[in-house]
């Protein structure tokens, strides 16, 4: 359902993510792990269509990202890792405008904004300008965006960074609702929410595959903070 295809991306002649590979089939969660600047959030914005690579392909339900640009992108919930937000909107209008943007019909809009506004707890902060909401709020708006087409893919950028533990607690927990139906692939630094939430894990650092397993076969041997240690020494 999620393809990266030999993908490279370079700035001048570093290479943020090199020969990346790897394949997360219908209705599985997976993690994608690594160090600050490992190069995920490169390789999420290749599979999302938002960054062209230098070299390989992104596939999302078969459709290239790039060449089936529409197509892949209807299946696609992306939640960025800094927005984009639109500062100046109320979650309201935000939320209405990317429905609208996406061709969602009034009644379908309708529908899927009751299901988003309820499922991310955003009715206390409807009408607030999106500058004034605390980070917490913000990242359910982003999340709430994502949602909004009921894709069938989502692609999430460190969902719960910078939340307080019970907001992380209430996304961890939406994660693992739409788990039931969705393809999931988000990026975390935090290895016990990988436990909670993936059944799958990809691991990245500098730039590379270095682990592509079920969370049980990343743990064996050890604990998982032993192996991120292990596979980010072995690895530099
Ligand atoms: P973090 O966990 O800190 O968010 P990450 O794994 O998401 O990190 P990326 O943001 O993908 O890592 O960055 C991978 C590498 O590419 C880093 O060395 C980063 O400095 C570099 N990089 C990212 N964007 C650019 C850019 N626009 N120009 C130059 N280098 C970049």
């Amino acid at each position: 359902m999620i393809e990266a295809i030999g993908l490279s991306k370079y700035y001048g002649p570093f290479a943020a993510i090199k020969d990346v590979d790897f394949k997360i089939p219908r209705g599985q969660v997976a993690a994608f792990l690594g160090p600050n600047g490992a190069g995920k959030s490169t390789t999420m914005k290749c599979l999302t269509g938002f960054l062209a690579p230098t070299h390989g392909t992104a596939k999302i339900g078969g459709h290239d990202v790039l060449e089936d640009r529409m197509a892949a992108a209807n299946m696609i919930g992306y939640l960025p890792e800094n927005g984009p937000l639109y500062a100046e909107m109320t979650p309201q209008s935000f939320l209405k405008y990317m429905g609208e943007a996406r061709g969602l019909d009034k009644k379908t809009l309708k529908d899927r904004l009751d299901y988003v506004v309820e499922q991310c707890a955003l009715s206390g902060v409807y009408g607030k300008a999106i500058s004034k909401l605390s980070k917490g709020y913000r990242q359910r708006v982003g999340m709430a965006q994502a949602l909004l087409h009921d894709p069938q893919v989502l692609i999430l950028d460190e969902p719960t960074a910078g939340l307080d533990p019970n907001q992380i607690h209430q996304v961890r927990e939406l994660i693992t609702r739409l788990s039931k139906t969705k393809t999931i692939l988000l990026s975390t630094h935090i290895l016990q929410e990988v436990e909670a939430i993936a059944s799958h894990v990809v691991f990245i650092f500098n730039g590379r595959i270095v682990f592509d397993g079920t969370v049980a076969e990343m743990a064996s041997g050890g604990d998982m903070e032993a192996r991120f240690r292990e596979l980010t020494t072995a690895a530099a």
